[in-house]
C-alpha cells in the first residue's frame, strides 16, 4: 500500500514544537560516528560516572530474576524499595514513588500537575531536559538567568519578581548540572522565605547529585521544613551508585501528589523494572563506603580539570558538586557551538556548548572519566585553544 504524502504522511503533534533530541545526545552521536571512522575522539560530553555498578548490586539483580521477581511490580514501586527510601528520608511509603529514572519522576510530576499555560520557574544554566519536559506537559518554562557573578544561583529577588498567579513550581537543582553550584542552607532558606508568601507555588528539588557534593550539601526540605508539604524531592541511584542504565529514580513528596503521579505512571510504564528495583534496594541498603571513595576520586579529577583549563586560559570556576565544569569559551571564537565544533574537529575532544543549557558563551565538560583521558583531553584543549 502506498501512503499519499499529505494524507497519510507523518505529522508531528504540536506539543513537540521545538523539541528535538538533546544537543548532548547529538554531540555524543557525532563523536561515536567519528570514532567509527577511525578518528581518535575523547568524549567528555556525557553525564554518567565511568565507575562500574558495584558487584553486590549486580548480584542482587541476578538473584531477584532467579527468584521470580519477574512479574509486574506495584505501580508506585516495590514495597521493599519504597519503604527503604521512606525510612532513609523519615517519611511514609505513601510519600514515595519509584520511577524509570529521575527523569520520569520529573515528567510525571509535570504531567500530574500542569494545566495548559501553567508556569514552572527554573534557572539558567539548566539541565537540558527541564524546559522540554515542562513544554511536553503543556506548561510554560520561565527561565531566570543566573550568571557566574551570582554563582550560577537564583536570588530571592529574582524569584519574587518572576512569580505570577500561574506559577505552579519552582524547579531547583542542587548540586547543579551543568555548573556544579550547591545552594547553602542560608540560600535555600532565603528562597523558602519568598515561597512562604506564595502558597500556589510548589518546589521540586532535584538532588540527584547529592552524594557528589564537595561542599556542605543541605536538602531543601531540611533547610525549609515548613515547605515540606509542598516539596517534591527528586533523587535516584544513577549518579551515586553508577547505575545510569538501570533506570531507577524516585520522588518524595506529599501523598496526594505521589498518588496523582502514580496514576500517570500506571498508564505509561506500569511501574519501573522489578529487577532494577531489587538492584536499587541492594545499593541503598548495602555497604555505603563506595560513596565517599567515589566522591574523593571525582574531587581529585575536578581539581585536575579546573587547574588544566585555567592554565589554558579558559576561565573556569571551581564547582562544589556533580561532575561537570562550566568554563567560558574564548573571546576569539564567534560562539560556543563554534568553539565546541572546533574542539571536536581539530582536537578530537567532545564537549557541550553552553547554549544547550540556556547559557551561551560557556561550555560543559564532564570529568566523570579516567585520569588518562582527562589529562590527554586537557592537553588537546590547551593546544587547540592556543592556536586560535
Ligand atoms: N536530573 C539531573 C540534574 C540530571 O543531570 C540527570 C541525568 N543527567 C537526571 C536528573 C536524570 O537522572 P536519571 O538517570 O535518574 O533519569
Amino acid at each position: 500500500m502506498t501512503i499519499q504524502n499529505g494524507l497519510g504522511g507523518f505529522r508531528r503533534a504540536g506539543r513537540l514544537d521545538g523539541i528535538e533530541l538533546s544537543e548532548i545526545v547529538q554531540i555524543s552521536e557525532r563523536a561515536a560516528q567519528l570514532r567509527a571512522q577511525g578518528v581518535d575522539v575523547i568524549a567528555l560530553s556525557t553525564g554518567e560516572p565511568d565507575f562500574p555498578t558495584p558487584p553486590h548490586v549486580v548480584e542482587a539483580a541476578h538473584k531477584a530474576a532467579l527468584d521470580g521477581q519477574t512479574r509486574y511490580p506495584a505501580t508506585a514501586g516495590t514495597p521493599a524499595l519504597r519503604s527503604a527510601i521512606a525510612e532513609q528520608a523519615g517519611v511514609e511509603s505513601a510519600q514515595v514513588i519509584v520511577s524509570t529514572g529521575a527523569k520520569q519522576v520529573l515528567v510525571g510530576a509535570f504531567l500530574a500537575t500542569l494545566d495548559p499555560g501553567d508556569q514552572v520557574i527554573t534557572t539558567a544554566p539548566f539541565w537540558t531536559s527541564y524546559a522540554d519536559m515542562v513544554k511536553l506537559a503543556g506548561g510554560v518554562p520561565i527561565v531566570l538567568n543566573c550568571p557566574r557573578k551570582q554563582g550560577f544561583k537564583l536570588t530571592p529577588e529574582q524569584l519574587e519578581a518572576a512569580i505570577t498567579p500561574r506559577t505552579r513550581w519552582l524547579l531547583l537543582n542542587t548540586p547543579s548540572n551543568p555548573t556544579g553550584a550547591v545552594y547553602t542552607e542560608a540560600e535555600l532558606r532565603a528562597l523558602g522565605a519568598v515561597l512562604e508568601r506564595h502558597r500556589q507555588v510548589w518546589v521540586i528539588s532535584d538532588e540527584i547529585y547529592q552524594h557528589l557534593a564537595y561542599a556542605p550539601f543541605t536538602p531543601f526540605t531540611q533547610a525549609v521544613p515548613t515547605l515540606a508539604d509542598r516539596t517534591l524531592t527528586v533523587n535516584g541511584v544513577s549518579k551515586a551508585y553508577s547505575m545510569t542504565g538501570w533506570r531507577i529514580g524516585w520522588g518524595i513528596g506529599p501523598a496526594p501528589l505521589i498518588k496523582a503521579m502514580a496514576a500517570v505512571q500506571g498508564q505509561i510504564t506500569s511501574g519501573a523494572c522489578s529487577i532494577a528495583q531489587a538492584a536499587a534496594l541492594a545499593a541503598l541498603t548495602g555497604p555505603q563506603d563506595l560513596l565517599a571513595e567515589r566522591r574523593a576520586a571525582m574531587r581529585a579529577r575536578r581539581d585536575l580539570v579546573v587547574a588544566g583549563l585555567n592554565a589554558a586560559g579558559l576561565a573556569c570556576p571551581v564547582p562544589d558538586g556533580a561532575f561537570y565544569v562550566f568554563p567560558q569559551t574564548p573571546q576569539a571564537m564567534p560562539s560556543d557551538p563554534a568553539f565546541c565544533r572546533h574542539l571536536l574537529d581539530h582536537a578530537g575532544v567532545a564537549v557541550v556548548p553552553g547554549r544547550a543549557f540556556g547559557m551561551p558563551g560557556h561550555f560543559r565538560l564532564s570529568f566523570a572519566y579516567d585520569t588518562d583521558s582527562l589529562t590527554q583531553g586537557l592537553r588537546r584543549i590547551a593546544d587547540a585553544t592556543a592556536k586560535l
